[in-house]
């Protein structure tokens, strides 16, 4: 390529332009995401090594990682257990011990006595003073002079087929080569950068890239340095107004205006055995109001565990089905869709409507005459798992997507699923699965408008938490009796802790002939991973009708299970768990009007987190208050389900520590968009260069 085309580039040309990439490091890099210039300046170094010092080897201090310099004075093999290579190596102050349990014939020809040896690496304690093992090295002749590298060496991830010193001097080639560009590509607004505090882009990716010797290493290591803080800041804003930008596309979409009497969910709503609550009603009219837009409805409903998410759900299907929509309702679970499939099929029985199954645990014919039911709009409604998202599930008339449990699905399924409509979008409702405190929500819903339920159903006391040891599990049995006596049921949550679904499996069949010996009058069952669905269904209907006493489960059990005859539930191992966690499971009881109990078992001795933990949860059931804490004492992974998705994968911002900066994002995102709308495509596809599906990024 010749100098006058590369003199045309800009930093949004494709990587395989510029005239240092050749085709085959560029195609490499290329298959591994990077496809712009740009993209190579936002490869962000995961630490920096100081090579640009040599330490005096009288200096040295163990455990430090520095760089060495001296004559070799010595190389020899020692057989200890295994055979190693040792070099001696001296300056004018001292010696010091180089080893090596893995070398070759070659390295031995380059140790010679007499030339100059300078490594980096771990200063550690040997039985002969100090050494250094397997350092980064190279050996030169005492006439030459090998210059020390002039600012600190980034260490970039690793790339296949990429070597770090090839990804190394591109970076610097884009860096010299568009440093004037580089002025140009910094479209955070002024303002924005003064309010925040932000540095200057250009200076800030020369320092990512090549920071001198003079700033403090450590500050670069853990990312303290103000440079991360812009990074890291524009970086939130790309996401946010990614997620503004999705909505804003949403509303430019068609959804077909959803008008009716509203007769069939009157209809429901008179034969319940319950009265909706405000909130439920509230929630409602607004859903019924948004069905009438003809812009599809992005609504999320978030509200505590118990608080009635699924009737509002149905009642809003029973609008869409009325003005002839079909309605499809997807859940995380097997077990949960099963369970909506159950109610919902009991609650319209008499209504003349078909109802569609359709989960990946179906037979090929099932399955087939399901699909076709869909196709055909023999079925109205439609309840199922991630098999709802699938090429060959097509609607006829699709009015109406309702996700549960949402912090399950990702956002790249959430935006995969307005493909599904036939005319325009489908009208989307959203049912949280945990309660999120309102910045967050307002920072990574922002594609979403979100109502909350606030209250819970009338008659409904308080569950009491108890904390027990687990040393004294005994006492419990008493308990689990007197329940059992009473009629009512009990659930025993053996959780999954970093091990297979094959240990957990086993510790609930171990539990299962435990309590089983122990409690010869209960009816025992268990559940969890490793059986097939069909099981796994049996015995939750076994549960549900009061076959069952006792349910020993996995935390399959977590999400959505509602069987409101169940008062008691003992969590296992619960100082392991996060307090979002330890609400969701806990919510499975409480769900009647009898008093209902959950019993953390811990493993003493725990942690002070551990402890904070869990007299947050004895002291604490609103969900909402207990987000707050979990927000503080860990962040925010576990409140949006990050760990579960992959949702939000970042490059360098992390959650847990930059969460306070996201109100600040939200005021930025939102002066940015009132002055100056035209960065906002650029600032997106560089954080985000293939868009907001989260599962490529
Ligand atoms: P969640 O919001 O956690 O998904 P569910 O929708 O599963 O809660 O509802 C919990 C239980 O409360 C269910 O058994 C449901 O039938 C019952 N329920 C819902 N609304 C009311 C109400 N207004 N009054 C009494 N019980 C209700
Ligand atoms: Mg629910």
């Amino acid at each position: 390529m010749s100098e006058a085309t590369v003199a045309s580039l800009s930093l949004e040309s494709p990587l395989i332009d510029f005239y240092d990439v050749n085709s085959r490091v560029a195609h490499r890099l290329q298959q591994q995401g990077i496809d712009r210039i740009d993209d190579l300046l936002l490869q962000i170094p995961i630490c920096y090594q100081d090579m640009t010092r040599i330490v005096p080897l009288s200096a040295l201090v163990i455990g430090s990682t520095v760089q060495v310099q001296g004559t070799i004075t010595q190389v020899k093999k020692q057989y200890a257990r295994r055979p190693m290579l040792l070099c001696k190596i001296q300056d004018k102050s001292a010696s010091l011990n180089i080893r090596w349990f893995h070398f070759t014939a070659n390295q031995q020809v380059r140790l010679q006595v007499g030339q100059i040896f300078r490594g980096f690496g771990e200063i550690r304690q040997g039985r002969q003073g100090l050494e250094m093992v397997h350092p980064q090295y190279r050996v030169f002749s005492p006439q030459s002079f090998v210059p020390v590298a002039e600012h600190y060496t980034p260490i970039y991830p690793k790339f296949e087929g990429v070597s770090a010193s090839t990804l190394s001097q591109l970076i610097g080639k884009v860096l010299d080569h568009f440093y004037q560009q580089l002025l140009t590509i910094d479209w955070l607004p002024e303002a924005v950068q003064t309010r925040y505090q932000l540095s200057n882009l250009a200076e800030v990716l020369e320092i990512l890239h090549r920071p001198s010797p003079v700033l403090s290493l450590q500050q670069l290591n853990e990312r303290t340095h103000p440079i991360f803080k812009r990074l890291i800041f524009e970086e939130l804003l790309a996401h946010h107004l990614g997620l503004k930008q999705a909505r804003m596309n949403k509303r430019y979409s068609q959804a077909p205006a959803i008008v009716t009497r509203g007769s069939l969910s009157q209809r429901l709503q008179d034969e319940l055995p319950f009265a909706l609550t405000q909130g439920q009603q509230q929630v409602l009219k607004t859903i019924q109001q948004d069905l009438q837009n003809s812009q599809p409805m992005a609504r999320l409903i978030q509200g505590d565990v118990g608080s009635g998410k699924t009737i509002v759900a149905i009642l809003a299907a029973l609008h869409a089905i009325e003005a002839g929509y079909q309605v499809a309702l997807m859940a995380p679970t097997e077990l949960l869709a099963e369970q909506h499939c159950r109610v919902i099929r009991n609650y319209l029985s008499d209504y003349d409507l078909k109802i569609a199954w359709l989960s990946s645990s179906l037979t090929k014919k099932q399955r087939n005459e399901q699909l076709q039911a869909i196709a055909s709009h023999e079925a109205a409604f439609i309840i199922g798992t991630h098999a709802l998202f699938q090429k060959d599930v097509i609607f006829h008339k699709l009015g109406l997507m309702i996700i549960d449990e949402q912090h399950r699905f990702g956002v790249a399924q959430r935006l995969q699923l307005q493909q599904k409509g036939t005319d325009g979008s489908p009208h989307q409702l959203i049912l949280s699965a945990t309660p999120i405190p309102r910045t967050l929500a307002m920072t990574f819903f922002a594609d979403l408008d979100v109502s909350i339920i606030d209250m819970l159903p009338s008659g409904r006391l308080p569950i009491e938490t108890i904390l027990l040891s687990s040393q004294r599990k005994t006492v419990l049995i008493e308990r689990i009796r007197s329940i059992v006596q009473k009629n009512q049921q009990v659930y025993w949550v053996c959780p999954l802790i970093e091990m297979s679904e094959q240990v957990a499996a086993q510790a609930v069949t171990q539990m299962f002939t435990t309590l089983k010996e122990q409690l010869l009058d209960c009816r025992i069952g268990y559940l969890h991973g490793k059986m097939t669905a069909v099981e796994k269904e049996a015995v939750m209907a076994d549960y549900q009708a009061k076959k069952i006493d006792i349910l020993v489960a996995t935390t399959v059990i977590e999400v959505g299970i509602d069987v409101p005859n169940a008062t008691l539930i003992v969590l296992e191992n619960a100082e392991r768990l996060g307090l979002s966690q330890l609400h969701q499971l806990r919510g499975r009881v409480g769900r009647g009007t009898q008093q209902s109990y959950c019993v953390l078992l811990y493993h003493p001795p725990i942690s002070k987190t551990a402890q904070k933990r869990l007299s947050v949860m004895r002291d604490c059931n609103d969900g909402f208050e207990i987000a707050k804490e979990d927000l503080a004492i860990r962040g925010p992974g576990d409140l949006l389900g990050t760990e579960q998705t992959g949702l939000f994968r970042f490059r360098l911002a992390d959650l847990s520590r930059d969460y306070r900066w996201l109100s600040s994002v939200r005021a930025a995102a939102h002066y940015i968009e009132q002055t100056h709308p035209t960065i906002i495509k650029p600032l997106i596809s560089r954080w985000l260069p293939r868009g907001l599906d989260y599962s490529l990024v």
